[in-house]
């Protein structure tokens, strides 16, 4: 009966803030946000991840039937280097996600993987790594409006029993971090704390043309989007919202100053 409730109900779209790869081993309260998370939701049939951490040209999905566990990170201890995210793929979701998306002929891809955008937070949803997961990759060669355009089109996957997750941080700029107050939870800086504000309230007021828009938001959103690739999930997951989902915010704290947490759930 529960097998049958989790085919048929409509999923939850997610879109995760990241952070550092150390969230996939640290005990904090963003991790048991995603934990939280885990249990509230429906359990999928499978997970599609769209990460920060995929770049390529044109779109690909991960086609593999056991995708590897990339360290796709440096200077991080040895414990973090072994960690292990044992979930199978899903060829099936991948083939069905190629055919799905009209804008661009996707590629199947058997040599990534799933990479820490990913997993880092996949793991702390589902420990017992027992849900497939495939990854949809960025092509870096597109703007945001494609982005966005394309994250429609897998809304039929909603309905199929797929949740999926955009991994990011809607304010990532790693060269502003304040390295002597990386422990210290909810300290950003004012432009950071101004930017998050402000997609906010696009998030929260369905202004997703603001953020679709986001280069054109002034200096504060320039700070916090230096580049697009932890920003472009975020609108990957915008995109899926329909007309009577709920959009709640969690995890939503500064750390080391120029990183922001804040994670959305678009329906229930
Ligand atoms: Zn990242």
């Amino acid at each position: 009966m529960t097998e049958l409730l989790t085919i048929t109900a409509k999923m939850p779209v997610l879109f995760l803030g990241h952070g550092s790869p150390m969230n996939a081993i640290e005990e904090n309260e963003f991790v048991d946000g995603f934990r939280n998370m885990g249990k509230e939701i429906p359990k999928p049939i499978a997970v599609l991840c769209v990460s920060a951490h995929w770049e390529t040209k044109g779109t690909n999905v991960t086609a593999m039937k056991s995708p590897k566990t990339i360290h796709d990170f440096g200077g991080f201890p040895k414990e973090l280097h072994a960690v292990q995210y044992p979930a199978p793929g899903s060829p099936e979701l991948a083939k069905e996600t190629r055919n799905i998306i009209k804008k661009t002929n996707v590629t199947l891809n058997e040599s990534w993987g799933l990479d820490h955008g990913c997993w880092s937070v996949v793991k702390h949803l589902y420990p017992n790594a027992d849900v497939p997961v495939i990854q949809l990759s960025l092509d870096y060669s597109r703007d945001s409006q494609y982005h966005y355009d394309l994250a429609r089109e897998l809304a039929k996957l909603r309905h199929k029993g797929i949740l999926i997750i955009g991994s990011g941080n809607m304010v990532h700029n790693l060269r502003m971090i304040a390295w002597d107050r990386l422990n210290e939870t909810g300290f950003g800086y004012d432009w950071a704390i101004e930017a998050n504000e402000k997609m906010k309230q696009y998030i929260l007021g369905g202004d997703y043309k603001s953020l679709i828009n986001y280069k054109f938001q002034g200096s504060a959103f320039n700070l916090a989007i230096p580049t697009p690739e932890h920003f472009l999930p975020l609108l990957y997951a915008l995109a899926l919202k329909e007309e009577n989902d709920k959009v709640t915010l969690f995890n939503d704290k500064a750390v080391a100053g120029s990183l922001t947490m804040t994670s959305v759930k678009i329906g229930s």
